[in-house]
C-alpha cells in the first residue's frame, strides 16, 4: 500500500481553485509566498543579485531558467508581483523604482510618436509634467480633459488618440470619474486605458474588472503604509501585459530589493490600514462639516459630498485621504493654523501611519477646467493617532486661524 504524504498548512501549494475563491483579507496573507521554496521560512526574504548561474550551457543558451539576471527579476520581486496580479485581477504586474516611475512605465507602454493622449485636468501633477515635457519632445500631443465628463470623452477622440489616462478621486481636488463609461468610449476607439488607483487600491477598486488596461499603484502610499519606501507598480489586463512587460524589459527601471520587501510585508496588512484609514478619515471628515471654518469637505464616502454615486457604485471603500474648502480668509491666517500644529505633519505623500496635512491650489497648473473652490484648500491624510488628539491639534489651529484672520 502506498502512503500518500500530505503536505501540512502553508506548505501545500494552494490549488488554483481555492486561491479563485479567496477572500481579500485571506488573499493578502497567502499571495507571493512560497514557504517550500524558502526552507519553509514563511516571508521571501530579500535576494540581492545581479549574476544567476546557470547548471549547464544549454539552459543559458535558451534563456530558459526561472531567473537569468538581476534586472529581469529575482525571487522577492516575483513574489511582490504575483501577489499584486492576485489581487489586481491581472495579467500580470512590473515594479518600478517610484510611483511616478510607474506612471511613465505605463504611459511609455502605450504611446509612440505621432500619437495623441487624453489626460485628466485633475492629474497628478508631476504626471502632467511628464506628459508636458517629455512626451511632448517625443512627437506626443496631451489633451487635458474635464474628469466629470463621462462618455463625452468621445467628443474629445481623434484617428490618433491612443490612450486617455484616468485618475478617481482626482488628486487633491477629490472628483470622481465614470471609469467604465470612459473605458467603453476608449475602447470603442482602440485607446489603451490607463488608471492611477494609488488611492483606492485593487482593495477598494478592482481596475481591470472596470476596464482599464494599465493600472499604475504608487506603493510608496498605502502598500508601504510607514513612509519608509518608495515603489511604483503597473498592472496589465491580458490584452496589455506582453506589452508591459517588454517595455519594462527594454527599461530595465528596476525597484529595489529592501523595498519589495517591505513592500510584501506591507501588503499582509494593507486592508487592516486601510479599513482604519477609511474610518479615521470619515470621522475627521464629518468633524470637520461640523466646523464653522469649514465650507466644504471633499470626501467621495460622504453621502453629500460631488462624486458620492460613483464611489458608491464602483468602490467598495475609502481611503484615508480627504480634502477641506476654507471659507475665505487671509493667507497668513490659513498660515498661522498650519505653523503651530503638534500632531500634522506637513509633507508631500500619504499613506503612512502619520497624519499630514498641505495647502494646496490646481488654480496653478489646472487647463481644461477651472478651480475655484470659494476659500483656501487643505489635504489631509489621517493616521492611526487619536481621533480626540488629533481633533484637539486642529481645533488649536483653528484658533489661531480665527485670531490671525480678525
Ligand atoms: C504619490 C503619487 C504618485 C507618485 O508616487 P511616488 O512614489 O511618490 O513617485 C503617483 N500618483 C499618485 C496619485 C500619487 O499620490
Amino acid at each position: 500500500m502506498v502512503k500518500r504524504k500530505q503536505t501540512a498548512g502553508q506548505m501545500a501549494k494552494l490549488s488554483d481553485e481555492t486561491r479563485k475563491r479567496l477572500k481579500s483579507r485571506t488573499r493578502l496573507v497567502m499571495a507571493g509566498r512560497e514557504p517550500t521554496e524558502q526552507f519553509g521560512f514563511v516571508n521571501t526574504p530579500i535576494y540581492r543579485g545581479s549574476t544567476v548561474l546557470s547548471p549547464d550551457v544549454a539552459t543559458l543558451k535558451a534563456h530558459k531558467a526561472r531567473f537569468t539576471y538581476g534586472t529581469k527579476g529575482t525571487p522577492t520581486t516575483e513574489a511582490l508581483e504575483k501577489a499584486w496580479t492576485e489581487l489586481a485581477g491581472a495579467a500580470g504586474t512590473v515594479l518600478a523604482p517610484t510611483g511616478l516611475a510607474a506612471v511613465t512605465l505605463a504611459l511609455l507602454t502605450a504611446l509612440k510618436s505621432g500619437d495623441h493622449l487624453l489626460v485628466t485636468d485633475s492629474a497628478y501633477s508631476p504626471t502632467r509634467h511628464f506628459c508636458d515635457s517629455i512626451l511632448a519632445r517625443m512627437g506626443v500631443e496631451t489633451t487635458y480633459y474635464d474628469p466629470l465628463l463621462g462618455s463625452g470623452i468621445g467628443a474629445l477622440m481623434r484617428p490618433n488618440t491612443t490612450a486617455v489616462l484616468v485618475e478617481a478621486p482626482g488628486s487633491q481636488s477629490f472628483e470622481m470619474q465614470d471609469i467604465p463609461a470612459i473605458a467603453e468610449v476608449a475602447h470603442q476607439h482602440g485607446a489603451c486605458v490607463i488608471m492611477d488607483n494609488t488611492w483606492a487600491t485593487p482593495l477598494f477598486f478592482p481596475p481591470h474588472e472596470r476596464g482599464v488596461d494599465l493600472a499604475i499603484e504608487a506603493g510608496t502610499k498605502y502598500l508601504s503604509g510607514h513612509s519608509d519606501l518608495m515603489l511604483g507598480l503597473v498592472s496589465a489586463n491580458p490584452v496589455w501585459w506582453r506589452r508591459l512587460r517588454d517595455t519594462f524589459d527594454a527599461f530595465a527601471m528596476c525597484a529595489g530589493p529592501e523595498d519589495v520587501f517591505l513592500a510584501l510585508r506591507g501588503l499582509r496588512t494593507m486592508e487592516l490600514r486601510l479599513r482604519e484609514a477609511e474610518k479615521q478619515g470619515l470621522e475627521l471628515a464629518r468633524w470637520f462639516q461640523t466646523r464653522p471654518e469649514v465650507k466644504q469637505v471633499l470626501h467621495p464616502a460622504l453621502p453629500d459630498a460631488p462624486g458620492h454615486d460613483i464611489w458608491k457604485r464602483d468602490f467598495s471603500g475609502a481611503a484615508g485621504l480627504f480634502s477641506i474648502i476654507l471659507h475665505p480668509c487671509k493667507e497668513a491666517a490659513v498660515d498661522a493654523m498650519l505653523d503651530g500644529l503638534e500632531l500634522f505633519g506637513m509633507g508631500y505623500s500619504w499613506g503612512g501611519f502619520e497624519s499630514l496635512v498641505i495647502p494646496f491650489d490646481c488654480a496653478t497648473y489646472r487647463t481644461a477646467t477651472t478651480w475655484n473652490p470659494g476659500g483656501p484648500a487643505l489635504r489631509f491624510q489621517v493616521g492611526l493617532e487619536d481621533m480626540e488628539d488629533l481633533q484637539a491639534d486642529l481645533e488649536a489651529g483653528f484658533a489661531r486661524l480665527r485670531a490671525a484672520d480678525a
